[in-house]
């Protein structure tokens, strides 16, 4: 598939050690666009000494972050977000060359990463702590501190949201932060820490770090310095990283993976469901943590939505980010593909009905056609494994009851959808859905201003909302006799 001419250049790719960036490492790899196979450029690789030297300084970044006052730290984080957006003409393209999503989608998520730094500006003046009534003269004072020095880790798909929102969290917290961007994506978090410099953030609170990602979560994790681990990404790696973690007994903020049933009840308008379908299904070609990837519907009107779901699916314009009206993107590299070609021909062989797509797209980057599933029996793997791309099964159900069931019938729990124009139902299921986020009727994510993060092992903690300095930041009682001694 050609590609648009486009006047975008790949940014360097460098270590933030203190408050340099370093070019000069050999390359641990090169990243390339998975939209026409391109080299855009090297990544320099932190050497076992840069990675020493960005703990050492990450402590004493955290002893200065510290104690600057709340109402400094608000003011920084909200300089930062407004900077973001008066870079989103340079840092959502680079998004779109190092991901391959269109170029509206990195522009939104430009947008929605600031909105994180915004909120938690606001949420950490509110980091009150509590007098706990006790007999007089003595007082008992509860305070929320900062939790200290955070390994930070982050996945491809939405590389400045989920850094976003990361860093807003620890650094409103009043940590110091070492972020690890995900091997295939590391411009666009360059782009965003360069916000935090130019905003004023003193040297050595946020550090950004390259290289084998097993090798760089172990040498963070299992230092002492570091107080606390935050990742978005698989569930294998989340579980690997937890493991580093609890050999010091550190806090892990883990946002892991998903497989979000969708519910759809017998009185819906079965073409208005598929119309809001093929955009929250299709959308980063299905690559998101909440993507909806079990369709679940009701028999009165199954063949209905499936086949208009189909027929919009087939419509869709697959093509590089930059393409003028491109709505799916390439996948993030070739094995993607191999990926989903396995988990279409695995359903048609247990009986699935290939209703549109199944096929990659092109022989120049990574480009697979929106595919959707009928009849796909619930052994099928892409029933039980996220498909994380453009692959939607759908299987017909007698009730909302059996559908349910499947629907919790599984290990992961991030979110749900539910369609019905009965409000009873619509409480009941998104009350018996086991999972961190419920949608009825839309297809839609939480915010900054709402908790985010999963059941089971879709994860541990959340991010956003009322809640959303709790993984930075630990309780600490003290109580106090006035009297002298
Ligand atoms: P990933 O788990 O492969 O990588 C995430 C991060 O972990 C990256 O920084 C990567 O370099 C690092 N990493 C990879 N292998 C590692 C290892 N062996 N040891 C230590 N660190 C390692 O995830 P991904 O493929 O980048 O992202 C896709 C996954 O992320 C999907 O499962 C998706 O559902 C999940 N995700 C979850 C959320 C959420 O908020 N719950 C959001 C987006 C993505």
């Amino acid at each position: 598939m050609d590609g648009p001419a486009h006047a975008y250049t790949y940014p360097d790719v460098g270590l933030l050690i203190g408050g340099d960036w370093i070019h000069d490492r050999a390359p641990c790899h090169h990243v390339q666009n998975p939209a026409n196979d391109e080299i855009l450029g090297p990544v320099p690789g932190a050497t076992d000494a840069d990675l020493d030297r960005a703990l050492e300084i990450a402590q004493k970044g955290f002893e200065i972050w510290r104690k600057v006052p709340p109402q400094e730290r608000s003011a920084l984080l909200k300089r930062v977000a407004q900077l973001m957006r008066e870079r989103a003409a340079e840092i959502a393209p680079a998004i779109t060359l190092e991901h391959g999503k269109p170029l509206a989608d990195a522009e939104a998520e430009v947008s929605r990463s600031s909105s994180f730094l915004d909120w938690d500006a606001e949420q950490l003046l509110r980091n009150c702590g509590r007098i706990v009534p006790t007999q007089h003269p003595n007082y008992q004072f509860v305070v929320r501190e900062p939790i200290g020095p955070v390994a930070a880790f982050t996945p491809w798909n939405v590389p400045v949201s989920a850094a976003g929102r990361k860093l807003a969290g620890t650094i409103a917290a009043g940590c110091s932060v070492i972020i690890k961007p995900a091997s295939q994506t590391p411009a666009s978090t360059c782009l965003l820490a360069q916000c935090f410099l130019d905003a004023g953030l003193p040297e050595g609170v946020l550090q950004v770090v390259h290289g084998n990602s097993a090798r760089v979560s172990e040498k963070l994790i299992l230092s002492p310095v570091i107080r606390a681990v935050t990742l978005t990404g698989s569930v294998e790696v989340g579980k690997q990283l937890m493991r580093l973690a609890a050999e010091g007994v550190k806090p892990a903020l883990m946002e892991l993976g998903g497989h979000a049933p969708v519910l759809i009840g017998a009185d819906v308008n079965p073409a208005k469901v598929a119309e809001l379908a093929v955009g929250g299904k299709f959308r980063m070609a299905g690559q998101l943590c909440v993507s909806p990837s079990r369709f679940l519907v009701h028999e009165k009107v199954y063949d209905d939505f499936t086949g208009e779901f189909a027929a919009r699916a087939a419509k869709l314009k697959v093509g590089d980010g930059f393409t003028e009206g491109a709505e799916v993107g390439p996948l993030v590299n070739f094995r993607r593909i191999e990926t989903m070609q396995g988990m279409v021909d695995d359903a048609v062989m247990r009986g699935a009905k290939l209703l549109s797509g199944g096929n990659r797209v092109g022989n120049k980057g990574c480009f697979y056609a929106p595919t959707v599933l009928g009849d796909v029996p619930l052994d099928a793997r892409v029933m039980h494994e996220e498909p994380f791309g453009p692959i939607a099964p759908c299987a017909k159900v007698a009730d909302m009851e059996e559908a349910l069931r499947i629907a919790n019938d599984i290990e992961v729990g991030l979110a749900g959808y539910v369609f019905t124009n009965d409000v009873e139902l619509a409480d009941r299921l998104s009350n018996a859905l086991e999972c961190g986020s419920v949608a009825i009727n839309q297809f839609t994510s939480p915010g900054a201003d709402a908790p985010f993060g999963g059941h089971k092992e879709s994860g541990i903690g959340t991010e956003g909302g009322m809640e959303t300095l709790d993984a930075y930041t630990v309780s600490k009682t003290i109580s106090q006799r006035r009297v002298n001694i």
